[in-house]
């Protein structure tokens, strides 16, 4: 027990997430964000590509019945306890990222909002209905105590269908999404207990939550969690050395980010063949990062020598066999030193050939024989000179139709299609986008030493659903030009990102009040007036007074939401407490004029 404890604790410190919160359900006003509607803003479809996404979490619509036959199939097989460990470890795996979106979403949200949005979320998922009873909380001291109802469990209702009314609660998986959720929020151990179930024939089911010390003995609690527990202790045992790890450079980070199945396969493939001296052949749009994958290659493989890459079509074609294979003093007018190429200077290493498909016959006659007869010719020498040399090559063009056409080598095409390696677009990558974005967000910030305040729902979805005709390379550059053009403490969004581009509206969908799934457009227009008042204040005075205009347009906001301040809030682009720490400085400078 006193283990799970600490290794919470350091389970959040990895996450580098400091949280200190203090309070308790009797600070809830009913206007605390994020809303339920702010939350839905977070579950999108993505129907054409077969993709439901919570925040950058894939999720699954699976009908209750199938997961109740899961669940029957588990405990039938497995028996009674060793289905709930699963079920309950499932759930609080659940938990435990519901809890991160809520942090890293809503960083500066009113500390029990963020413990309520759990329940909301639960609701939202369509797992059960949370009505809280109460709760408080104190996350330096880690001590937690609530008491919540639970209706329309769904958990329940496949239970009491498979197996009727008997003596013991069944709400387990949901059990472990609340000790997930609001343990990876105090960041110690929470247990919740279900007192009362639907299944041992209450009307709701009944939980309360307490910190692990406050419970006396848990060990029956923790059984069930106690797989999840060894792992965590063995994940925080490799941590420290983690950490202690020198920042890698960005690239080098690049090169490691990436969880989609595109990615992963194309990963998979290089690593089995870096090792080997196989030739590689990389394929692939611009900007998918063919030169990242071909020394990542590199540093996977035996080689000691040098990764030299060479873009075939970025050299004059009357420069490119001197510059690959050396040239001889004298050998054509202005030769007038004798110097290697780039394959002598790959000796040893690797010799990465981009777009390879614009060497010209004579190079592709020269490749061919270093990579048969492992020697190279200068232009103008008389002796072959031996190399040992890896050589990959990418090619963003169809070499097949190119060897159709007589302008490539079919017997070169065969030699270095050995192993072929397709790199997806990133439009076939989304999963690695949210990550990408994350990367691009930080590396950024620390370069440009700008400090925006995150990013826009709008905008990640925007980015999320865009089609990047440039891949990676055109999502690094939106996101530096983001993070380049952002007011400090303001959210980068979709006008800081997105100049000449063209963004199909019809790509954003969300859910909307009435839980229907729809178009969502940017919801955070300037209030109505906004352009009348700068008029008027421009028109009348020398200069603009940006902090009554700014006292106005919120005030405005606010009565226009009547005084809904979350609803505020939103449509200023602001989160509530910005709005009313705003609300407060204003109303301070003005009582001081
Ligand atoms: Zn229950």
């Amino acid at each position: 027990m006193t283990n799970l404890h600490r290794i919470s604790l350091a389970d959040m410190a990895k996450e580098n997430t400091k949280i200190l919160l203090k309070g308790s359900s009797r600070e809830l006003d009913g206007h605390n964000s994020p809303t339920v509607d702010d939350l839905t803003e977070c579950l999108f479809f993505s129907p054409g590509d077969g993709r439901i996404w919570l925040e950058d979490q894939r999720m699954l619509l699976i009908h209750s019945s199938s997961f109740g036959l899961l669940r029957r199939e588990l405990i039938d097989s497995l028996g009674l306890d060793k289905a709930r460990d699963i079920l309950t470890r499932t759930g609080y795996l659940s938990g435990m990222r519901d809890a991160d979106l809520i942090r890293n979403r809503w960083p500066d949200s009113d500390p029990p909002s963020i413990f309520t949005a759990g329940t909301h979320l639960h609701g939202l998922e369509g797992v059960v209905k949370v009505e809280t009873i109460h709760f408080e909380f104190d996350t330096e001291k880690g001590l937690y105590d609530g008491e919540f109802l639970w209706h329309h469990s769904s958990e329940d209702e496949e239970h009491i269908a498979a197996y009727g009314i008997g003596s013991s609660p069944a709400c387990w998986m949901e059990l472990g999404y609340a000790i997930g959720y609001v343990s990876g929020l105090v960041g110690s151990l929470v247990i919740f207990r279900e007192v009362e179930c639907q299944s041992m024939g209450h009307a709701v089911c009944r939980v309360i939550g307490k910190s692990a010390e406050l419970w006396g003995d848990i060990r029956e609690d923790i059984r069930f969690l106690n797989v999840t527990a060894n792992e965590i202790e063995n994940t925080t045992q490799a941590d420290p050395k983690l950490n202690e790890m020198e920042p890698s450079s960005p690239e080098e980070q690049l090169r490691m980010i990436g969880v989609s199945a595109a990615f992963t396969a194309a990963t998979h493939s290089l690593k089995k063949v870096a090792p080997t001296n196989a030739t590689v052949l990389f394929t692939g749009e611009s900007g998918v990062g063919k030169e990242l994958f071909a020394s990542m290659l590199h540093k996977f493989s035996r080689q000691t020598g040098p990764f030299l890459a060479f873009n075939c079509a970025a050299i004059p074609e009357n420069l490119m066999e001197s510059e690959l294979f050396g040239v001889e003093k004298g050998a054509f007018t202005g030769a007038t030193i004798s110097r290697p190429g780039r394959f002598e200077r790959a000796n040893g290493g690797t010799l990465f050939l981009d777009e390879i498909g614009n060497l010209n016959l004579a190079g592709q006659s020269k490749l061919l024989r270093a990579l048969q007869e492992r020697e190279i010719e200068r232009v103008g020498g008389i002796s072959p000179i031996k190399v040992n040399v890896r050589v990959i090559a990418a090619t963003n063009v169809d070499l097949r139709k190119a060897v159709e056409r007589g302008e490539f080598r079919e017997d070169l095409f065969f030699r270095l299609n050995v192993f072929p390696i397709h790199l997806p677009p990133l439009r076939e990558r989304k999963a690695d986008i949210p990550l990408l974005i994350n990367h691009f967000y930080h590396h950024f910030c620390a370069l440009h030493n700008k400090s925006p305040s995150g990013m826009t729902q709008t905008a990640r979805r925007a980015l999320f659903n865009y089609a990047f005709p440039g891949n990676i390379r055109e999502l690094q550059n939106l996101m530096e030009r983001g993070v380049i053009s952002s007011e400090e403490g303001e959210p980068i969004d979709l006008h800081h990102l997105f100049r000449n581009e063209f963004i199909p509206d019809e790509i954003i969908y969300s859910v909307n009040d009435q839980g229907n799934l729809s178009h969502s457009k940017t919801k955070t227009e300037p209030t109505s007036s906004l352009l009348e008042h700068i008029s008027q204040f421009v028109g009348t005075k020398d200069s603009i007074d940006i902090e009554m205009l700014e006292r106005n347009l919120l005030q405005e906001a606010v009565d226009n939401a009547q005084g809904n301040l979350s609803e505020a809030a939103r449509r200023v682009g602001l989160s509530r407490p910005q709005l009313a720490y705003r609300l407060k400085k204003s109303k301070q400078n003005n009582t001081e004029e």
